[in-house]
């Protein structure tokens, strides 16, 4: 949950989720749409669909054990090595390092280095040692990424209270290097058309759209914006919208129609039972004004 994702925005959820899922037999026992569910508002749904997809996994192929290795445990579903090596860190207190972009700093202002210029795998082989001269590996796994986020953070490092900086290289240069971790922002424009049945007031949605973002999901006909044909079509708003690192201008059309294309169904407006991501809800309230 808290990948991309803050955590005083992910402590309720989390909350509820282990309160509802206390272990990992009950969360393979539980349903994808109920976890999607128990997911809406959060965003990046693919966690939550990955996350059943392990549980699943867990309990039948590894009866109810998680795998001690990075090669098995990267054979589950959404872990690469990041999670991987966080996963055999803090379950089993292995001699691992998570390298996300907090402890990639950490490692690069240390050496006063750019981080393409460092072969991270390789600085901790030959530097294991010392890194790992600890009995309890599973705090410093996480210890080091909080370092990274609360004391070598992107900006303004608080040197004067790090433990590193007696040695780090970054602190004594002149010539510092620069860490960035801004994200990449892709614009784009989209055109949505939206079929209203005004009658039983309903959308008609389908899992065609083939984007990238949402990719299964439930959603009206997305189109990229170009010369698409709108003339039978009606302008209900212009908006943005954004979505992991895409930042996303909308143009919501809308007409009223009682057939709609083969590969759609028709939902209700008011359907508050199934999971709709937030991107869809934003188009539900949109269409409910029509009403
Ligand atoms: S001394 Fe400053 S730059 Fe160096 S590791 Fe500590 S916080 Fe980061």
């Amino acid at each position: 949950m808290l990948q991309q994702t803050q955590v005083k925005t992910v402590l309720p959820y989390f909350n509820k989720f282990t309160k509802k899922f206390p272990s990992l037999e009950s969360l393979s026992k539980s349903s994808e749409k109920q976890i999607l569910k128990m997911w809406e508002g959060l965003g990046y749904y693919r966690r939550a669909r990955n996350l059943y997809a392990c549980s699943k996994k867990i309990i039948v192929q590894y009866k109810g054990k998680l795998p001690k290795t990075l090669n098995e445990i990267k054979k589950l579903p959404g872990i690469g090595d990041y999670t991987g090596n966080a996963l055999l860190g803090m379950v089993y207190d292995q001699p691992r390092i998570a390298l996300d972009g907090n402890v990639k700093r950490v490692f690069a202002r240390n050496l006063n280095k750019k981080e393409i210029n460092i072969d991270f795998n390789k600085l901790i082989v030959s530097n294991s040692k010392t890194l790992f001269n600890t009995n309890r590996n599973a705090d410093f796994v996480e210890a080091l990424m909080e370092f990274g986020a609360l004391i070598c953070k992107p900006k303004n490092p608080k040197c004067f209270v790090c433990c590193l900086n007696k040695t780090c290289k970054y602190l004594r240069s002149s010539k510092k290097i620069r860490t960035s971790n801004k994200k990449m922002i892709r614009n784009k424009n989209y055109d949505i058309f939206c079929f209203v049945n005004k009658k039983n007031k309903q959308i008609a949605l389908t899992k065609k759209n083939n984007l990238g973002f949402l990719k299964n999901f439930n959603l009206p006909m997305i189109k990229e914006s170009n010369d698409n044909n709108i003339k039978s079509w009606k302008l209900l708003s212009n908006y943005r919208n954004s979505i992991s690192n895409l930042k996303i201008n909308i143009n919501l059309y809308y007409k009223f129609s009682n057939k709609i294309p083969v590969k759609y169904n028709w939902y209700s407006l008011e359907n508050n039972k199934e999971f709709i991501p937030s991107f869809t809800k934003r188009i539900f309230k949109q269409v409910s004004t029509l009403f």
